[in-house]
């Protein structure tokens, strides 16, 4: 089959540890990271000042057909941002044994458009799909929603196809998936936080043995390019993953336009949308492989009931 990860290149932009010592790096973040966690763009530009930036490398796979071994390894295949576009794409999605999907998976999240995702998604041959919402399932969130009886039906629609993640895990051949879907604030859309506090809140709630960490929005740095250069990414997202959490993989995708692998040496980013700027079905699925840890598999979706902690509820 096409191998739908060829194209990818990884962009190193930077903010990693690098050669500094790690006490360095964590006064780093002290004194920058909180000064800066409401002006993306200015703090990807002092961290870039004080850390070498890296060359552009070239990734032709992050997969290898000739070394994969399904009975050691968990292939994953990640999309993104599909915004009710899946029936205009022409390619196929690559067979695997986890999709994962990281939200805007419809326009308003009307429930037409999610029976159509849901639909979509049992056409495909995963045996396990783990999916979160996007600012645009804006009939998910409690706060955005028209009836919380419309967020249970749609959640329990969208659960016989899948894994549903908010703020919850899943375990997959020991491996630990959380799923989140919050981004900092942009105009009027669901699970929108403040940057700074209400952010940095909400990513403590990601437990410190994350293996794969799937959020709507990037974090700051990597896949969060905005067209005019821009960066739209979550500084506290990121001081949390490098500083705290370490997961292997960070799957996100909403800033549809830089799309791609990243890495800072520890993490390897990547930003899974499908869908370009003009949201044209243009962009393919990105696959990885991690080993087997062992036989635990746990899938419980989180409950469409929303007993969750909200902090906008102030
Ligand atoms: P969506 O509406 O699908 O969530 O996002 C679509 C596009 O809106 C992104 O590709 C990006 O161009 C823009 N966008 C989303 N969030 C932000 C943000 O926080 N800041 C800026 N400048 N643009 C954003
Ligand atoms: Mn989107
Ligand atoms: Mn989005």
């Amino acid at each position: 089959m096409f191998n739908a990860t060829k194209q990818w290149v990884t962009n190193m932009t930077g903010i990693g540890q690098g050669t500094i010592s790690p006490e360095a790096f964590e006064t780093f973040w002290r004194e920058c990271g909180s000064v800066h966690a409401d002006s993306p763009t200015s703090f990807h530009k002092e961290a870039l000042t004080k850390f070498q930036k890296q060359d552009r490398r070239d990734i032709h796979s992050l997969t290898d057909d000739s070394t994969y071994d399904p009975a050691t390894k968990v292939r994953f295949v990640c999309t993104s941002d599909t915004h009710n576009q899946t029936d205009r794409y022409n390619f196929q999605v690559p067979d695997g044994d986890v999709l994962i999907h990281g939200g805007d998976f419809t326009q308003s999240g009307a429930a037409k458009q999610v029976e159509h995702f849901a639909d979509w998604l049992d056409t495909l041959p995963h045996p396990i799909k783990i999916v979160i919402a996007g600012n645009h399932e804006l009939s998910f969130d409690p706060m955005t929603t028209s009836d919380p009886n419309i967020r249970e039906r749609l959640i329990g629609r969208l659960q016989k196809s899948c894994t549903y993640l908010e703020d919850s895990s899943a375990v997959v051949c020991g491996i630990k998936i959380f799923g989140s879907p919050w981004q900092p604030w942009f105009g009027n859309w669901g699970y929108n936080l403040q940057r700074g506090e209400e952010c940095a809140a909400k990513w403590k709630e990601i437990p410190d043995d994350t293996d794969i960490l799937i959020t709507h929005g990037p974090p700051i740095g990597h896949g969060d390019r905005v067209r005019n250069g821009i960066r739209a990414g979550c500084v506290d997202l990121l001081q949390e993953i490098q500083l705290r959490v370490k997961p292997q993989y960070h799957i996100f995708g909403h800033i549809h336009e830089d799309a791609g692998v990243t890495t800072d040496g520890q993490t390897t980013f990547i930003n899974a949308s499908m869908c370009t700027l003009r949201y044209k079905p243009e962009q393919y699925p990105i696959v990885f492989e991690m080993d087997k840890i062992s036989d635990e598999t746990f899938l419980v979706s989180a409950p469409a009931k929303w007993n969750l902690s909200d902090p906008r509820n102030k």
